[in-house]
């Protein structure tokens, strides 16, 4: 029954195999709720639950410093709106299309609905690459992108963040422009926005950050701790420099981080304040880092082969796969928390899995990033900032309630121990209940 209804999903939805993955992924663990509940398969509440309630596509054009004139191509899925306003984040990235952005909304619903906060789920973008790109070119994309996209978001509707390629400035530029066309001042519209203009403290840090915490909490349930760890994390922006921060202030010792050009190991530990430098504020390169700190800079090969006890998989999509994992659990890999939305692929997931790695799924352990998001609309609703530490512990308990979740619903579906299907049986169950309680 539950392929029957999969099918449909496939064919309404062709050659979107993003999507696709993160579907069945979802069904597959509902399966013990099936069997508990199997009135759920007749009442086609999948198929809606599957079905974005908006899709918006736009043409986003601009001009580079020379004068020549671009057409990039605007994505926004409003996908579900049963426990809030649609909130996800904008990716600007070459690899972006319908299919990434369904998948990433799709994935976004069950992770808000984690929270515990009141936001429903979306996500949008463009397959514009930022990379290379002058500041004054990326403000005239930005003001493109947001000339169109204005009409559909308001702190009730709709509130895009950050994602691959849209940081601080990129929401700046979209903030501006948004001021501008609708001469309102409207905080709550867009968040990961900079402190002084009504961002939230901690919103940079949080996704590492609480990704650093779950994964912290998986230990504990084997009696372990984060103590002298070896931490490796795939990718150096925002999430995983401050997941490297997390692990290093909770006694761990992060020796190995990547970008596209390759990863760098230092068991020493790596150099924080350096690659901040580096990544964040110079917007370079690993091997410039390497080239700074004496690090050893391995151009291609995979960072998975450096043996660790942590892997943080924080880059992106599909990039921890099956040979990856098997070399994790032959390298004595206890824990694997993704900082990334679906970084690791169904088989890589099944190998950790069967070793019995612990393995937090992107849609919990990564939720600290759109939960300090809606900590952000609770500031700029009541007017208000908050100091790092109160908006810190807010999110460390957060964090903390979700792994509880996670882990309490999978013993009660008895599946002691399995995150995913944690997390995807915790989330459904709270989507569905806010879709049946306001009926079609
Ligand atoms: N892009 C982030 C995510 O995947 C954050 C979204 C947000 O803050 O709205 O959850």
């Amino acid at each position: 029954m539950i392929e029957k209804i999969y099918d449909r999903i496939l064919h309404r939805n062709p050659g979107e195999k993003e999507f696709h993955q993160a579907v069945w992924e979802v069904l597959e663990s509902l399966e013990p709720v099936f069997a508990r509940r199997p009135e759920l398969l007749d009442e086609s509440l999948i198929e809606r639950l599957c079905e974005p309630e908006r899709q918006i596509i736009f043409r986003v054009p601009w001009s580079d410093d020379s004068g020549k004139t671009h057409v990039n191509r605007g994505f926004r899925v409003e996908f579900n709106s049963a426990l809030g306003p649609y909130k996800g984040g904008l990716r600007f990235h070459p690899s972006v299309n319908l299919g990434i952005i369904k998948f990433l909304g799709f994935e976004q619903t069950f992770k808000n609905a984690l929270t515990g906060m009141p936001i429903g789920g979306g996500k949008g973008g463009s397959d514009f690459d930022p990379k290379g790109r002058s500041d004054a070119e990326v403000m005239r994309f930005c003001q493109s992108f947001m000339t169109e996209l204005y009409r559909h978001l308001g702190e009730y509707t709709d509130i895009p963040a950050g994602d691959i390629g849209v940081g601080e400035r990129e929401i700046g530029y979209l903030f501006g422009q948004y001021r501008r066309i609708t001469n309102r001042w409207e905080a709550g519209v867009l968040t990961g926005k900079g402190v002084l203009w009504g961002g939230s403290q901690a919103r940079s840090e949080a996704t590492g950050y609480g990704l650093v915490v779950f994964t912290a909490e998986m230990l504990k349930t084997r009696g372990e701790s984060l103590e002298g760890k070896r931490v490796v994390v795939s990718g150096s922006g925002n999430v995983a420099i401050h997941a490297m921060e997390k692990a290093r202030q909770l006694g761990a010792v992060p020796i190995a981080c990547s970008d596209s050009g390759g990863y760098v190991v230092e068991e020493k530990g790596i150099d924080l304040e350096l690659l901040k430098e580096v990544k964040l504020a110079e917007r370079g390169r690993l091997s410039a880092y390497a080239e700074r700190s004496g690090a050893r800079f391995v151009p291609d090969g995979r960072v998975w082969e450096v043996p660790c006890e942590v892997a943080l998989p924080s880059a992106t999509q599909n990039e921890l796969d099956r040979d990856d994992a098997a070399t994790l659990v032959r390298n004595g890999v206890l824990a694997v928390g993704e900082g990334a939305n679906m970084p690791t692929t169904p088989e890589g997931v099944r190998v950790l899995r069967e070793a019995g790695v612990l393995f937090g799924p992107g849609k919990a352990a990564n939720a600290g990033g759109v939960a300090t998001s809606a900590l952000e609309m609770q500031q700029n609703a009541s007017r208000d900032s908050w100091t790092f530490e109160h908006t810190e512990a807010r999110l460390t308990e957060i964090m903390r309630h979700i792994h509880d979740l996670c882990h309490t619903t999978a013993e009660r579906y008895g599946r002691p121990g399995d995150y995913v299907a944690g997390a995807n049986i915790a989330g459904f169950e709270l989507v569905e209940r806010g879709m049946v309680a306001q009926g079609l």
